[in-house]
């Protein structure tokens, strides 16, 4: 299929998304920017404009459009924020938050199987984006080396909300999650000027478990 074919099919999923979940010009520009096809394994390609989610190897999965846009729209993202993503996968969503936080911004995307940050790496670095870091290491700690952040997702679900990200999180900053086992909801913490902080319940969501120290067994 033409790239020009992936274009149109783009086009028409993310403006779906807008009318549906009433998206704002940031994260439409952005979405309509990134070419997801070029993001999944080549036997998906011809899906990657279904809203849904897709395999990515390792038992694994890129998030499903509309996911990556509430996430961003929850997180409020501005130009020149420095983001934390735990759960790189194949740096879809990161590359569609570095499209928001422009040349000023930064994303640190911490991935804990190595093959599939080297995955991100590739095609991150293939498309140009040199404002995302892709570092393989146990996100449930967060990335202390890179500390604070204005923003923290995380993309695959907690058995609950990690002391190490809220920490890590500036003043004014905030944090979207999902948490829980068999059923998951989605939450966005604030963290206040002086440190205190407050979570809101979002709703129910479906995401892959987030293994390590501050998450799931393996
Ligand atoms: N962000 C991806 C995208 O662009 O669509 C989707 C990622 S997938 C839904 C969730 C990812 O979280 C998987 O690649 C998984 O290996 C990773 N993961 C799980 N636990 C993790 C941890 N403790 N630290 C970092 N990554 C983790």
């Amino acid at each position: 299929m033409e790239t020009n074919e992936f274009g149109k099919k783009r086009e028409k999923l993310i403006e779906r998304l807008r009318y549906e979940l009433n998206l704002s010009d940031k994260v439409v520009e952005a979405m309509k920017k990134v070419p997801r096809h070029l993001f999944v394994p080549p036997a998906y390609r011809s899906e990657a404009y279904v809203d849904a989610p897709l395999p990515i190897g390792k038992g694994q999965t890129i998030s499903a459009p509309h996911m990556v846009a509430i996430m961003c729209e929850l997180l409020d993202l501005k130009k020149g924020d420095k983001v934390l993503e735990v759960g790189a996968g194949c740096g879809y969503h990161a590359a569609v938050v570095a499209e928001i936080v422009g040349k000023d911004g930064k994303v640190i995307a911490i991935e804990r199987i190595p093959e599939l940050a080297e995955m991100a790496k590739r095609n991150l670095e293939t498309l140009g984006y040199d404002n995302v870091l892709v570092v393989v290491g146990d996100g449930s700690k967060g990335y202390e080396k890179e500390a604070p952040y204005d923003k923290i997702y995380v993309t695959a679900s907690a058995p609950k909300i990690p002391e190490p990200l809220i920490e890590q999180l500036k003043p004014g900053g905030k944090l979207v999650i999902p948490v829980g086992n068999f059923t998951q909801h989605l939450y966005v913490v604030e963290k206040d000027e002086n440190g205190n902080v407050k979570k809101k319940n979002w709703g129910a969501v479906r995401f892959v478990p987030l293994i390590g120290e501050y998450g799931f067994d393996e």
